[in-house]
């Protein structure tokens, strides 16, 4: 169900509940509320459209007398009819009086419906982190541009900071919302950390999660070759 068919049936059925109050308060219809009616009673037959009926058959009901006729006792209808039966997960056709009729239950694909949409497919990034630390465990870092991705926070470079004896520490991965990435780290011990970044503790860096993880796994490919 795509999201306005689903938010115009969560309105529709605020609607209805609003609708009945009134009638029972003994208030007439409004002409307003007969009006949004109208323009909701044609937003479900969109929804039920999709994901019920073939075009054609909606066509038909359109022009049909009753529905005309009557369209706040057809929506009432439908409604009901999507409400109690017609459940988007699990719709009760073994006690649907709209069984005989329904096109979806004709071609078979009644369970099927709504269809969902393909999730996309996230893309992947490369890049590359260079751990340098001193004999202390301090890191060398950059702060990111206050815009965009991760903005403003620490970042270890993606640039070796000075010549080093640059061991590789393999790789990690991290999922974002929008994207995947995976760095290959390397790492570095050092005499003095160059100038021109930010110095911190490597265990206590105040880090973002990526950026933690290439800490860690350049730290350990620096013990393991102790
Ligand atoms: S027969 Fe099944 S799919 Fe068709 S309207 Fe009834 S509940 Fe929905």
């Amino acid at each position: 169900m795509s999201h306005r068919g689903h938010w115009c049936r969560k309105h529709l059925l605020k609607r209805r509940h609003q609708l009945r109050a009134r009638r029972r308060e003994g208030r007439s219809w409004p002409w307003r509320c007969l009006l949004r009616g109208r323009q909701h009673w044609h937003w479900n037959l969109g929804w039920l459209r999709r994901c019920v009926w073939a075009p054609r058959a909606a066509r038909q009901f359109l022009q049909d007398a009753d529905a005309v006729a009557a369209p706040g006792d057809f929506a009432q209808a439908l409604f009901d009819l999507g409400a109690t039966m017609c459940t988007p997960r699990n719709p009760a056709c073994g006690i649907c009086p709209w069984l005989g009729h329904c096109a979806a239950q004709a071609a078979g694909t009644a369970a099927s419906l709504p269809a969902r949409a393909a999730k996309k497919k996230r893309p992947h990034r490369t890049g590359v982190a260079y751990v340098l630390l001193d004999a202390d465990e301090n890191v060398f870092l950059r702060r990111r541009p206050p815009r965009g991705l991760l903005g403003g926070m620490l970042e270890v470079p993606d640039s070796p900071p000075m010549a080093a004896d640059w061991r590789t520490a393999g790789t990690i991965e991290h999922v974002f919302t929008h994207f995947s990435l995976t760095l290959t780290v390397y790492a570095a011990i050092c005499r003095e950390l160059p100038a021109g970044g930010e110095v911190a503790s490597a265990q206590n860096a105040g880090l973002p999660s990526v950026m933690r993880k290439a800490l860690d796994a350049g730290r350990r490919a620096l013990k393991d070759s102790e």
